[in-house]
């Protein structure tokens, strides 16, 4: 019983003995360490790891670091650029690329543009408006190869011209646009705000606009296919409109 006794006190001395000799620092600097959370002070990209950074509570100027691993998904993606275009049967793709040297990542979606010729729709109403909100309704054909629920963008470009068709100067009062879902449905939908049926419906965008429109078109949720487009002139003086591109975005 005793020589067990004495083989447990000896154990502890030697551990003790080794956490004293384990750290000599700690008796140069007068004090132990109280080592606060370590923080990204550094984030790490696809091509270059990060820094952590901890620092001493009792003397501010122990600092440690740390690197941290390169992060395979922290990019920095550039323009997005059509790379394919859509054809009437097929949807087109864009294409982002990391613009960091030494990573090789890229990125592609769809993107969708109507093609009117292709399709056979008028891309402008045949007869005349007489009067303000006349009516260019344009039905779609169904688009079975089209995942519409992915777009969350939509840019619609239009031309208006007066009665000799002379070109009329862009501006944002001219065209009224509506995305429709079913033709047989309130295609008309609520003024300048989007319906049950009418997922778009403003001023045009992206076309013939001043300032209240960009080119970036407009933000879209659509829940299906829609089946047609109305464009409608809000001045007299329009008389015709002219469709020059219909494009869905996912971005
Ligand atoms: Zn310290
Ligand atoms: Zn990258």
């Amino acid at each position: 019983m005793k020589t067990k006794q004495t083989s447990v006190c000896g154990l502890f001395a030697v551990v003790l003995t080794l956490a004293l000799t384990a750290c000599p620092t700690n008796t140069n600097i007068g004090h132990q360490h109280d080592w606060g959370p370590w923080t990204v002070t550094t984030a790490p990209t696809c091509t270059t790891a990060g820094v952590e950074t901890r620092t001493c509570a009792v003397n501010l100027s122990h600092v440690e670091t740390r690197p941290v691993a390169i992060d395979p998904n922290a990019h920095d993606m550039g323009e997005w650029t059509e790379t394919r275009a859509s054809t009437a049967t097929a949807c087109g793709e864009e294409t982002s690329a990391c613009q960091r040297t030494g990573c090789t990542h890229t990125e592609t979606r769809a993107i969708f543009t109507i093609d009117f010729a292709g399709l056979g729709l008028s891309s402008r109403n045949g007869v005349a408006f007489t009067q303000r909100w006349d009516d260019f309704f344009i039905l779609f054909p169904e688009f079975p190869y089209v995942d519409f629920t992915v777009f969350s963008r939509v840019t619609i470009r239009a031309n208006a011209f007066g009665a000799g068709s002379e070109p009329i100067a862009p501006s944002d009062d001219m065209i009224m646009v509506t995305l429709i879902y079913d033709p047989a449905g309130d295609w008309r939908g609520p003024p300048e705000t989007p319906g049950p049926n009418t997922p778009l419906r403003q001023f045009n965008v992206g076309g013939p606009s001043g300032s209240a429109h960009t080119e970036r078109g407009s933000i879209i949720r659509l829940t299906r296919a829609p089946g047609a487009i109305l464009f409608q002139n809000v001045q007299e003086v329009v008389r015709y409109i002219e469709v020059v591109e219909v494009t869905f975005h996912n971005r």
